[in-house]
């Protein structure tokens, strides 16, 4: 198709099943165009002192603030009714204020001002200069909260940022906009296109830094367009991530944590517990207890706002879990409760799905699912229990649940991923602000970390500039330099 046509795509409702919208995918020359006009924008938003854009994105802050409750109803409507969907606007507040509170210590952390260690005549100080355009392309599972989770920081940096949500949940972005275009100092630096992933590439092409939510398979397409124009990307994959239940975990506590952390947002979240290995002593009574509390989860199909699955966000993801079910039974597998998926009022649920007699050779135990599936494996020794967690190529996150506090942590010190949950799964929201973290295999890539406020140094060029206050090396000592 030539850059002139138009080209456009139909989004589905995942409640309805209906195409309800029609997106207008952005050509190449207009993402070049936004990039020219955002790049040009930068260069006062990124000489401004960091209060004062500061003091604009507190303002921007107030905007959404007016707007939290059509911010949420947007991205309700993309996602189907994810529960976290209706607290966006909040989640949105949170996100900006967090960085109004932790941006300038971050930076000035991360910076220094004195004498050289190595040459005390010489004082060194570092200056942070913003990369001029990132650009943040984002996936259809809490679809607004991952873009904004780097493009709010890399604004605070003074960066220009240009978004791309998926297109299978593009509503929440005029949403959000309605709020940016309040605050003109902001929408000079911070604008979006609608598309696909021609789009995305026209993106990269015009970009100085790229953050990337979504798939391995698209991570690497990325990386290899990112490497071809040498230029930094942070990719933050999938995973398949495990829980541990010793024999001497309390069981109430842990089928609670393993049913939440499997099944919340229907199980479509990078950091859903998909993989429950339980010491054998305990499986059954933790197996007939999580079936219990399984089969108590109701789907929002009638009330979004009541029940505590939403469907599939993505049709084709129902036909992949179907198909990983499937297959599991097919090797062996028993499901116990759910796996069948309904249609209901046009939208693709499934319940809370325990499965058993599964093993490492199930793509249900190797691939990632992003379904409410709970597969659950028995262990003999714990040593075995962390062979098993390990044996991944994936490595985000991963819970333990034993008998006491020291005995969670001595396993989460062996097992291989980016933030360990004890006691509890699901504690990202514990760490955001808090600490950085990386993850481990290929679950994400690019170094630095997306959380704590470090994370705000991912959008920065750290400059060093160093001043001689002594007399200069002359040529003529520089046979003293190796006896020093
Ligand atoms: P996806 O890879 O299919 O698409 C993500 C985005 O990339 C979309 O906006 C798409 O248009 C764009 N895209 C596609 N091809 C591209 C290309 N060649 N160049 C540039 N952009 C391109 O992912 P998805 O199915 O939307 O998202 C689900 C995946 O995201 C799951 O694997 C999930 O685990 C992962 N995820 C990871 C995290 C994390 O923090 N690690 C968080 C949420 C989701």
């Amino acid at each position: 198709m030539s850059e002139g046509d138009l080209r456009t795509l139909p989004v589905r409702n995942p409640r309805t099943g209906e195409i309800d919208l029609t997106l207008t995918v952005a050509s190449a020359a207009e993402v070049a165009q936004k990039a020219a006009r955002l790049r040009e924008n930068q260069k006062a938003w990124g000489a401004m002192p960091l209060p004062a854009r500061i003091g604009i994105m507190q303002r921007f802050l107030g905007e959404v603030a007016k707007r939290k409750d059509a911010i949420a109803e947007a991205d309700a409507a993309d996602t189907g009714g994810c529960h976290t969907s209706y607290l966006q606007g909040f989640i949105t507040m949170g996100t900006i204020g967090g960085w109004i509170e932790d941006a300038q210590a971050a930076l000035d952390k991360a910076g220094y001002e004195g004498p050289s260690k190595a040459m005390p005549s010489v004082s060194v100080r570092t200056q942070f200069v913003p990369y001029p355009l990132v650009s943040v392309i984002g996936p259809w599972n809490a679809p607004m909260m991952l873009v904004l989770l780097d493009a709010i920081p890399a604004l605070f940096a003074g960066c220009a940022v240009l978004i791309k949500a998926s297109e299978v949940t593009p509503r929440w972005v005029e949403a959000l906009f309605e709020a940016v275009k309040q605050v003109p100092e902001l929408a000079g630096v911070f604008d979006y296109v609608h598309g696909d992933g021609s789009t995305g590439q026209a993106m990269i092409d015009e970009s100085d830094l790229v953050c990337f939510t979504g798939s391995v398979p698209t991570g690497r397409k990325i990386a290899v367009q990112c490497a071809q124009r040498l230029i930094p990307c942070y990719l933050e994959l999938g995973g398949k991530d495990p829980v541990i239940v010793t024999a001497d975990a309390d069981l109430e506590r842990a089928t609670t944590a393993v049913l939440r952390g499997g099944v919340h947002a229907n199980g479509m979240v990078c950091f859903s517990v998909e993989r429950i290995y339980v010491a054998r002593a305990i499986h059954d009574d933790f197996v007939k207890l999580l079936v219990e509390k399984a089969q108590k989860v109701r789907l929002n199909c009638d009330n979004p706002r009541a029940g505590h699955l939403h469907p599939f966000t993505f049709a084709p993801q129902a036909d992949i879990v179907a198909k990983q079910l499937a297959d599991a039974v097919a090797a062996g597998a028993t499901i116990l409760t759910g796996g069948e998926v309904e249609t209901i009022h046009g939208g693709l649920y499934m319940r809370p799905t325990v499965v058993t007699g599964v093993n490492h050779e199930m793509a249900l135990m190797k691939d990632e699912t992003f379904g409410p599936i709970l597969p659950v494996m028995p262990f003999d020794t714990v040593e075995e229990a962390i062979a098993l967690a390990n044996d991944t190529e994936f490595g985000l996150t991963a819970n333990v649940i034993a008998g006491s506090d020291e005995d969670a942590l001595a396993i989460g010190l062996q097992v291989n991923a980016g933030s360990v949950f004890m006691q509890d799964t699901f504690l990202t929201f514990a760490k955001n602000r808090t600490v950085g973290s990386n993850s481990f295999g290929v679950s994400g890539v690019g170094g630095g970390s997306r959380t704590g406020p470090e994370a705000i140094l991912r959008y920065v060029r750290r400059k060093a500039l160093l001043t001689q206050h002594g007399a200069p090396a002359d040529i003529q000592d520089d046979h003293h330099l190796g006896r020093h």
